[in-house]
């Protein structure tokens, strides 16, 4: 049985539809690479599955064979489903410490206190070589492109979810932080955690193995391959798969 499989899925909003029937299937520990030109509908579809109530859903989404569509976005998340933002939003108040804590409450069910918790993400953030300071800000309060996808990958490291949607984690970043970023997610991703890339480049996939790359286009899968399908659309762009 797949971890997610998708049938006919349609997304539409404001009555407008920008998913067209896709049917996915993402099996246990697998990488799945969605490519495509902007707005062809990539982060519309990971925002529904993670159950964004802009949207509206038909079709059959199912995740661990349960229907996801039926769940709310906590009851999702709790059930290992993680989504990292194409731009993480800057929440100046909250600590990601405290944010962290409370989710990871959510997901184990384990309620601990801010010290016991504190080790954790210690433990975590030293193997991916972050300071202290960077949990007791606020949640990417004026932090730079790559640290704010560092911290959405800090965040997986420690909630460990089933399946990671990750939205260009590689955007906006520089070669050096490409690099750290690319490390850190394949570091993670060697626990045989399954994943939903969205990205523009075939770079991310040097530290990332990806078992299939999809390219879609106005809301539709028009092809997919495996890892040379990415370096072809590197190379020559997306016209010829288009045609
Ligand atoms: P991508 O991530 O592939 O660049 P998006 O999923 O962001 O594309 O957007 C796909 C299309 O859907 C775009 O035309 C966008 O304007 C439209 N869209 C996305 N969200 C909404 C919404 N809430 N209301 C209306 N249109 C939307
Ligand atoms: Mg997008």
């Amino acid at each position: 049985m797949a971890l997610l499989s998708l049938k006919s899925l349609q997304v539409s909003a404001s009555e407008k539809e920008i998913i067209r029937g896709i049917s996915l299937d993402v099996g246990e520990g697998e990488v799945h690479v969605i490519m495509g030109q902007n707005g062809s509908g990539k982060s519309t579809l990971l925002s529904a599955l993670a159950g964004n109530p802009k949207y509206s859903v038909k079709g059959s989404a199912l995740f661990e064979g349960k229907d996801l569509l039926a769940l709310k976005p906590h009851e999702r998340a709790r059930r290992g489903l993680f989504l990292a933002f194409q731009s993480p939003i800057e929440v100046p108040g909250i600590s990601l410490a405290s944010m962290l804590r409370r989710a990871y409450a959510a997901r184990f069910g384990d309620e601990m206190s801010a010290a016991e918790f504190d080790k954790i993400l210690q433990a975590k953030s030293e193997a991916m070589g972050l300071a202290r300071s960077f949990f007791s800000r606020g949640i990417n309060d004026g932090m730079s492109g790559g640290e704010r996808k560092m911290s959405e990958i800090l965040q997986l490291s420690v909630l460990e979810p089933r399946l990671a949607m990750l939205d260009e984690p590689d955007s906006g970043l520089d070669v050096d932080a490409l690099e750290r970023v690319g490390a850190a997610i394949g570091k993670i991703r060697k626990n045989g955690m399954s994943m939903l890339i969205v990205t523009h480049y075939a770079r991310v996939l040097r530290s990332i193995k990806a078992d299939r790359v999809h390219v879609m286009h106005m809301g539709k899968i028009v092809a997919s391959g495996d890892e040379k399908l990415a370096q072809k659309i590197e190379e020559k762009g997306y016209s010829w798969v288009l045609q």
